[in-house]
C-alpha cells in the first residue's frame, strides 16, 4: 500500500468510527481530519510528511514540546517497574505521592492537598464534590450553588459544561444543570459599554457579582469558579484589578474563589501557577490539567486548601470522601507531571515563557494595522485575534462565514497551525518557543488573513 492510500484509509476508517470532540458532523463527514503522524518540539508532521510549526501547542498543552527521548525514557521506566497502582483507599504509589507533594510546593497559599484526575474536566468535577462534602461538614447545606461567566470553559462533562459559558457550547441539543450554575458577565473591555473607562466597567461587573449573590442569597452561594484568563473563550485579559476585587467580594460571603488554570498554570503565563504571581489572588481551589505533563500522559489536579482540608478531615470520622477513579494518580502519568515539572525548572522555560511572551504580544501587536483584524490580545503565550467585519462599529462577519476557519485553512496551506473559534484564532505554543519562531508565526499569520480578506471580495 503506498503511503497516499495509507493515509487516505486512515482518514475513511477515522471518518467512520472517531467521533471527535466537537464534531461539526456535515463538514466532517464532507472533509474528514487531517491525520497528525509525528511531532517534535514545536513541529507536526502530517501523514503525507508535511511540516508544520504549531502554534497552538496540540490542544494549549504542549508546555515543554513533544518528542523528548529523555520523556520516552521515563514512560518506558516506570511503564516496565510498574504500570498501574491501586489508588483507593489505603494503597498509594511513590511518583503518586511525589507529584502530590512537589505540587504543594508549587501552589500558592496553604493550597497543600491534591485529588488527582484524569483531565481538567473531571479537576473541576471533582472541585465541585469537594465543595458540597465542605459545606454539608460545615452543616451549610444550602450552600451548594455556583457562579460562573459567560463565555467561561471548564470542560466536557455535564457538570463542567453546565458550569462553563459559551454560548455556542450549549447548543439546544444538549442539556444543562441550570438550577444552581448562574453565569455573570465575561469581563472583555473590548466589548464593554461604549464610553466606559476600564476601572468604571470593572466596577459594573463587581456589582453584578455582588447582586447576583443578594438575589441568590448568599447562604446558599458556594463557590466562585473563574480562569484567571479564559482560554477558549477567547483569551479574555480580565480588566486591572478584577480577581481581586472579586476575590474580596468572595471572601465577604463566604464564597469559595475556585481558580480554573488548566490553561495558564505551568509556565503559559510564565510562572508555576497565575493566581497569585499576576492576579494577586490566592484561591482556595486550583484546578489544573493540561501542561502538568505537556500532553504525554492524560492527568488533572484538583488543588485544595489546609483550611478546607481540616474542615473534611475533622468531620471525616467515621465518614469516607467516596471520590476518585481507577486512575487517580497513575503512576505513568505522575512520573510524566514529575519529569515534565523537572525539565521546566533544569531548562528555566518559565524565564523564557516570561522573556519571549511580552516580544510574542508586541509582534502580535503589529497585525492590527490589517483591515480586518479588530483586536489582538493576550499575556505571556495565550494570544487570540479578533477577526471583525467593521473595525469601527465592531462588527462581526456573519458566523456562517466562518471567517477564523478561513484563515486557519490558509495559515495550515503555509505551515502554520493555528485554533479558529468561530470569528477568533487563538494561540499557545510550547514555552520553547524562540523569537525566529515568533517571528514565523506572525509573518505566516498576517499572509493568511490578507488571503482571507482577498476570499471575501
Ligand atoms: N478548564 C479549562 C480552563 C480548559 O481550558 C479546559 C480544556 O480546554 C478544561 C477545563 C477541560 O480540560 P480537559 O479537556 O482536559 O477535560
Amino acid at each position: 500500500m503506498s503511503t497516499k492510500t495509507h493515509a487516505q484509509h486512515i482518514i475513511e476508517l477515522d471518518k467512520a468510527h472517531f467521533t471527535h470532540p466537537w464534531t461539526v458532523f456535515d463538514v466532517f463527514n464532507d472533509e474528514g481530519a487531517l491525520p497528525i503522524a509525528k511531532a517534535e518540539g514545536i513541529y507536526i508532521t502530517d501523514s503525507q510528511g508535511k511540516r508544520y510549526l504549531d502554534a497552538v501547542g496540540g490542544l494549549w498543552c504542549t508546555n515543554i514540546g513533544l518528542g523528548r527521548e529523555e520523556m520516552a525514557d521515563t514512560l518506558a521506566e516506570q511503564c516496565r517497574k510498574m504500570a498501574y497502582a491501586n489508588p483507593f483507599v489505603d494503597m498509594t504509589n511513590e511518583p503518586a505521592t511525589l507529584l502530590a507533594a512537589k505540587l504543594a510546593e508549587l501552589a500558592p497559599g496553604d493550597i497543600d492537598h491534591c485529588i488527582f484526575t484524569c483531565g481538567g474536566s473531571t479537576a473541576v468535577d471533582s472541585a465541585y464534590r469537594l465543595i458540597q462534602y465542605y459545606q454539608n461538614c460545615r452543616g451549610k447545606h444550602e450552600k451548594k450553588h455556583i457562579i460562573s461567566r459567560k463565555n467561561a470553559y471548564h470542560g466536557s462533562t455535564y457538570l463542567s459544561m453546565s458550569i462553563g459559558g459559551k454560548a455556542g457550547d450549549h447548543p439546544p441539543e444538549f442539556d444543562f444543570i441550570d438550577d444552581f450554575i448562574h453565569h455573570l458577565s465575561c469581563p472583555n473591555f473590548y466589548r464593554a459599554p461604549e464610553g466606559l473607562s476600564e476601572q468604571a466597567y470593572l466596577q459594573t461587573l463587581v456589582e453584578e457579582f455582588e447582586q447576583t449573590i443578594t438575589r441568590i442569597g448568599p447562604d446558599k452561594v458556594a463557590a466562585f469558579f473563574a480562569e484567571p484568563i479564559m482560554g477558549a473563550g477567547g483569551v479574555i485579559v480580565p480588566p486591572n484589578g478584577y480577581h481581586r476585587a472579586m476575590a474580596d467580594v468572595c471572601q465577604r460571603h463566604d464564597i469559595l474563589y475556585v481558580a480554573d488554570e488548566v490553561v495558564t498554570a505551568f509556565g503559559r503565563l510564565g510562572e508555576w501557577f497565575a493566581s497569585e504571581e499576576l492576579f494577586d489572588v490566592t484561591p482556595d481551589i486550583i484546578t489544573c490539567a493540561k501542561g502538568i505533563t505537556s500532553g504525554y500522559q492524560p492527568l488533572g489536579a484538583c488543588l485544595y486548601s489546609d483550611r478546607i482540608h481540616q474542615v473534611i478531615s475533622e468531620a471525616g470520622h467515621e465518614r469516607c470522601f467516596a471520590h476518585g477513579f481507577t486512575y487517580s494518580g497513575h503512576p505513568i502519568a505522575c512520573a510524566a507531571a514529575l519529569k515534565n515539572i523537572e525539565i521546566i525548572e533544569r531548562e528555566k522555560l518559565l524565564d523564557n515563557a516570561r522573556d519571549i511572551g511580552p516580544y510574542f504580544q508586541q509582534q502580535m501587536q503589529t497585525l492590527t494595522d490589517l483591515p480586518i483584524v479588530g483586536e489582538v490580545r493576550g499575556q505571556g503565550l495565550m494570544v487570540c485575534v479578533e477577526n471583525v467585519a467593521d473595525k469601527n462599529s465592531k462588527q462581526l462577519f456573519p458566523e456562517a462565514l466562518d471567517i477564523g476557519k478561513r484563515i486557519s485553512d490558509h495559515c495550515e496551506e503555509l505551515g502554520l497551525i493555528i485554533r479558529p473559534i468561530v470569528h477568533l484564532n487563538v494561540m499557545s505554543p510550547p514555552l520553547t518557543i524562540t523569537r525566529e519562531e515568533v517571528d514565523f508565526i506572525v509573518r505566516t499569520l498576517r499572509q493568511a488573513i490578507l488571503r482571507a480578506t482577498d476570499d471575501l471580495v
